[in-house]
């Protein structure tokens, strides 16, 4: 039995599609987050499925291992919401969908990219209201500029290599593990995170959030980047002080910014479940720039994804119970 947390109706959809005919596996669907508090929910059930708003700390994880449950089932590729050594510490294994598909994060941070520096959100509510004035519109063409790529993992590749092989931008990477596809993808590496700051126009995050690359984009890191400077975030929220970006976008050091993701997601988003109460207001004072385009982290949101998603969680289950 596995109960399902944070479920939406695209999850249910997809996952009771997936599960082969004759399992034994039974999903139980449930509108709230994993926290200390729901933990308790997970009574009677062998397995939670969770995803990147979850909270699974040592605390949530002794819980569980005191309920008796012997797996956790993410179905997202980023883990760094579960706390490992405690998962350890109590015998619960655990499993990710490590990669469901690539294309979908790279097309939406490309097309987060294009909507900042054409302005189409800004377009957008204009010619709702019947307005088509041009004036504040200026944008920039994407051929020939500099971009900055941190981390050349499958997400990260593929971004670059749109970015390059389809508009001819010079795209430059930074990353401690480089990759050997990507000169094939036309994507030449820096030697240092440094170098990458200070030469890119536009810069897209696709490192994942470790305790190394938690704030990698900081004031510090802020002041290395030329003025002007584009930042894309689909990776995860707390890669950037957010704090700081909002400090170098007042000075106009950093000329607009796209975000999929932010530090404290769980307390913006399913406010009817199991949100906490917002302990800052990054959040508003990121809406109330023009120049920021925010999305709900929902760069993984394709048919294609969740199909792969469900199909991978139900295996990672099917192997837990014939392991
Ligand atoms: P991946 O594991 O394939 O690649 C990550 C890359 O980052 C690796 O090549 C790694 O070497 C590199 N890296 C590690 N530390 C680094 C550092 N200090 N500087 C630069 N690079 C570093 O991961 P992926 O599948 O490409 O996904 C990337 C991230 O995207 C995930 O960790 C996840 O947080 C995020 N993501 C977001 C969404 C969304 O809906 N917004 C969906 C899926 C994944």
């Amino acid at each position: 039995r596995v109960l399902v947390f944070g479920a939406r109706k695209y999850d249910i959809d997809s996952f009771q599609s997936a599960v082969p005919g004759g399992s034994q596996l039974e999903f139980t669907f449930i509108d709230a987050l994993l926290d200390e508090k729901t933990a308790p929910l997970a009574t009677g059930y062998q397995a939670v499925c969770i995803f990147v708003n979850d909270i699974c700390d040592a605390n949530v994880i002794e819980k569980l291992s005191q309920l008796e449950v012997k797996f956790i089932a993410l179905r997202c590729a980023g883990f760094n919401n579960v706390d490992l050594s405690a998962a350890v510490k109590y015998g619960i294994k655990v499993a990710r969908v490590p990669s469901y598909s690539p294309e979908a994060v790279a097309e939406f941070a490309v097309g987060m990219l294009m909507t900042v520096v054409r302005k189409y959100h800004k377009a957008y509510n204009r010619v709702r209201e019947g307005n088509f004035l041009l004036d504040g519109l200026l944008g920039m063409n994407i051929c020939g500029k500099t971009i900055g790529i941190i981390g050349t993992g499958k997400i990260g590749l593929l971004t670059g290599k749109i970015l390059s092989k389809g508009f001819g931008a010079t795209v430059i990477a930074y990353d401690p593990y480089p990759s050997k596809v990507a000169e094939e993808y036309g994507i030449s590496y820096v030697a240092t995170l440094d170098e990458l700051l200070s030469t890119s126009d536009i810069i897209s995050l696709h490192c994942p959030l470790m305790d190394s690359t938690k704030y990698i984009i900081n004031d510090n890191a802020l002041a290395k980047t030329k003025r002007g400077v584009i930042i894309i975030n689909t990776s995860r929220g707390a890669l950037i002080d957010t704090y700081a970006l909002i400090r170098a976008l007042k000075t106009g050091h950093v000329s607009a910014v796209g975000l999929d993701v932010y530090e404290r997601e769980s307390n913006y988003f399913f406010a009817d479940s199991s949100a906490k109460v917002i302990s800052d207001d990054s959040f508003a004072r990121l809406l109330s720039f023009y120049n920021v385009f925010m999305t709900g982290h929902q760069a993984f949101l394709t048919q294609e994804a969740l199909e792969n998603i469900a199909q991978t969680t139900v295996q990672n289950l099917l192997d837990l119970e014939s392991s």
